[in-house]
């Protein structure tokens, strides 16, 4: 029997061999001249990815925290309000973030399940004047999905720079940075992107960098300062090799292999997969009589999933018996339910074959751990989606 295991949660992700093979040659020089064009063309693909040609593409070492640091300390100076639209851990986390760098941060929660909707929203910009606000596209301790053109159209609006942290959907979930004038919108390679950790990945607007040039205050995070970071990538885009901090070279020549796969594929159709993969995923736990946290397929994310257990389920035991079948798959998130549901990452190249082992793995370890529910009924409703064309 093999000894891999599917690693089938919200990131790290399973990787594609030949990104595997990249960050496997020896490592060159920062200021080697094929390091310097795969660099120069890595950033030029990012462009491609986030449909957002005129965006400015910034990838520093570091996890998504990183590019959430980034976009705060960039873009917010003492005194702005910033809202931020929490759906989950993640959208708590940009709250305390931000507050780092003002006292004037307001917190806007839907209703756990539910994606931000409009009118609340609008009601929240109405209210007071705000500089930036930022929501989670997929946040990954719910799985709920929030629609970026509705809420970047909002920004608009109301004269607000969007922030959209991607970390979970980016490459992913449809996302049209510069048709739905979204001023930044960034990940971390080791999601969607499919990437092994550590990078930040980050475009902005160019309103967004014209927000940054008219700051009357330094930037308070040195390693995360654009002024540090924009020669450099401004260098690379030119096919010329500059030096602030070290490039995670391997990691970087990993990207170019990753985003060449994506464009190969095409962002369109690798947006209609995971929405096939997401829906049958989703299919397969109502197939179980499983409630998930979205609250209705609107709100459901398509790069992973959710899921309450049914009652009586132990979380470790589901988990461990899941492992033992082959398939590694996270537990909750949210502090006050963590044993009460658990997380499926199905994102980046998942095709129906892992997906199906997948679905496999869960609904024997629900039989295994006391759920009693007739063999094959989940594979069976996920099949009938990956079937329909
Ligand atoms: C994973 C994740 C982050 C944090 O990324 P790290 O690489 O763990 O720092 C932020 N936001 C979302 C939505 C995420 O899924």
């Amino acid at each position: 029997m093999k000894s891999r295991k599917l690693l089938m949660i919200p990131g790290p992700i399973e990787f594609e061999p030949e990104v595997m093979q990249s960050l496997a040659e020896p490592t060159t020089s920062h200021i080697a001249p094929d390091f310097v064009e795969s660099f120069g063309h890595a950033l030029e693909m990012m462009r491609e990815v986030w449909l957002a040609p005129s965006a400015q593409p910034f990838v520093v070492a570091g996890s998504g925290t990183l590019a959430m640091d980034m976009a705060a300390s960039n873009l917010v100076e003492p005194g702005d309000r910033v809202l931020v639209i929490s759906t989950g851990y993640f959208g708590e986390r940009y709250a305390d973030l931000l507050s780092r760098y003002t006292r004037h941060v307001d917190v806007l929660r839907p209703e756990r399940g539910q994606a931000a909707n409009s009118d609340q929203i609008e009601g929240k910009l109405q209210s007071a004047d705000y500089k930036l606000m930022t929501f989670t596209h997929v946040d990954t301790s719910t799985g709920v999905m929030n629609d970026p053109k509705a809420i970047a159209e909002l920004g608009r609006r109301y004269g607000v720079l969007t922030v959209l942290d991607g970390v979970c959907s980016l490459a992913g979930e449809p996302m049209r940075q510069e048709e739905w004038d979204i001023d930044v919108a960034f990940t971390a390679s080791q999601k969607a992107i499919g990437v092994p950790p550590g990078l930040a990945l980050l475009m902005a607007s160019p309103r967004a960098m014209e927000a940054w040039r008219n700051r009357t205050s330094p930037v308070l995070n040195y390693y995360a300062d654009w002024t540090n970071w924009l020669p450099i990538m401004e260098a690379y885009a030119n096919r010329r090799p500059a030096y602030f901090g070290t490039p995670a070279v391997n990691l970087v020549k990993a990207l170019e292999t990753s985003l060449e796969k994506i464009l190969d594929e095409g962002v369109d159709k690798r947006f209609l997969r995971h929405r096939r993969i997401g829906k049958a995923f989703r299919s397969a736990m109502k197939a179980a009589g499983l409630e998930m946290i979205p609250s209705d397929e609107a709100a459901a994310a398509n790069t992973m999933s959710a899921v309450y257990y049914p009652d009586g389920i132990d979380d470790q035991r589901f988990r461990q018996t899941a492992n033992a079948e082959g398939v590694i798959l996270a537990g909750g998130l949210l502090s006050d339910i963590k044993k009460r549901y658990f997380r499926v990452g199905h994102m980046g190249s998942t095709g129906a074959g892992d997906l199906l082992a997948t679905v496999g793995a869960v609904e024997s370890a629900l039989r295994k751990t006391g759920y009693s529910i007739e063999p094959g009924c989940c594979l069976r409703a996920a099949q009938e989606v990956l079937g329909a064309q």
